[in-house]
């Protein structure tokens, strides 16, 4: 098959590699309904993360079981699945806790910019459809497996609820998608930072009631300035740089909470600042198995549709393409036919 081979920093090839096999019992191969192109997968594109050997790309996914492992009983082929980019088993305590992002059995999703892909610990992992949902709902049912998901996390971790005031921090794909779960979460303010005219539009349409575009001490008074000198209830950090910690810290009221899935990068805390400042704060890779039968329910009723975050469709086949498209900032985020 041909799949999405990263050789070093940006050299990325759709290439011919042997189709995925069932490895363990606890497998599952799929045939994805289609794929894409995650943020973070400009890391090592950008030479930001070391690339040792060729990486095998992609850790979203959806589409149809077309084998299983001989121990796998939760799904079997013919059905629809979408998975977390994070392997878990689902019953290890941190799973039971919630956190499947951290559970004892932890891997990363990787090869699913492919046609086919073998997702590990499928009972765990993957949450299946009662039928195969119509061709219109993948990029949606594709969104909730990463994008989606780590950006309801943030909301979720953020703790914003009914009445909530929210800002977001980040205008990216997860930034637009913690918009949008402010949103279904009930916040009554919702205040998308963002210097683009296509992002606040589209922030605008999943739910965002404000925009500032200010950065820096100024963005902090024009918060202020919306929240009567208080501060946000929840903040949403989906940059990772210090830059954006520092905007979310200033944002959140005393006693507010801080949700952040930005990777951070050459980030460092002063304690005296989060002491005195009152400052809750709990972030990580987002547990996205704890929301997936929830945000895939959604997504199927016609409630939701974050698959609107994919401003660029291509073939695998222009997957570079892809990639230079998003580095340069051109698109949100791309999806990938296969
Ligand atoms: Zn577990």
């Amino acid at each position: 098959m041909l799949a999405t081979i990263l050789h070093k920093p940006g050299d990325i090839r759709c290439e011919e590699i042997a189709d995925p096999k069932i490895l363990q019992p606890t497998d599952a191969i799929i045939k994805l309904s289609a794929s894409c192109i995650c943020g973070s997968d400009l890391w090592p594109y950008r030479g930001l993360q070391p690339v040792d050997r060729p990486m095998h790309m992609g850790h979203e996914y959806c589409g149809v079981v077309v084998e299983i492992g001989a121990e796998v009983r939760t799904v079997r082929p013919g059905q629809f699945v979408v998975g977390s980019f994070c392997i878990s088993d689902n019953t290890c305590p941190h799973c039971r806790f919630g956190f499947q992002s951290s559970c004892v059995q932890r891997e990363f999703m990787s090869g699913a910019q492919a046609p086919y892909a073998r997702v590990p610990l499928a009972d765990g992992t993957l949450v299946a459809t009662a039928e195969v949902p119509s061709a219109d709902l993948v990029p949606d049912l594709l969104a909730v497996s990463d994008v989606l998901g780590t950006g309801w996390y943030a909301a979720d971790a953020a703790e914003v609820r009914e009445g909530s005031t929210v800002v977001v921090v980040g205008d990216g794909a997860v930034g637009l998608m913690g918009v949008l779960a402010a949103k279904e979460m009930g916040a009554e303010r919702i205040v998308a930072m963002s210097r683009h005219e296509s992002r606040q539009k589209l922030a605008r349409e999943f739910g965002a009631t404000d925009i500032v575009a200010e950065r820096g001490e100024e963005g902090v008074a024009r918060v202020k300035d919306l929240t009567g000198g208080v501060g946000a209830d929840s903040v949403l950090e989906c940059v990772g740089t210090m830059e954006s910690f520092d905007q979310a810290l200033a944002c959140s009221r005393p006693g507010g909470t801080i949700g952040y899935v930005g990777v951070p990068h050459g980030v460092n805390f002063d304690g005296q600042r989060l002491f005195f400042g009152q400052k809750r704060m709990l972030g990580g890779p987002a547990p996205v198995r704890r929301f997936l039968p929830d945000l895939m329910d959604r997504v199927l009723k016609g409630k939701i549709k974050p698959g609107k975050v994919f401003d660029l469709q291509l073939p695998l086949a222009e997957v570079a393409d892809g990639y230079c498209a998003m580095d340069e900032r051109r698109a949100i985020k791309v999806l990938l036919r296969v």
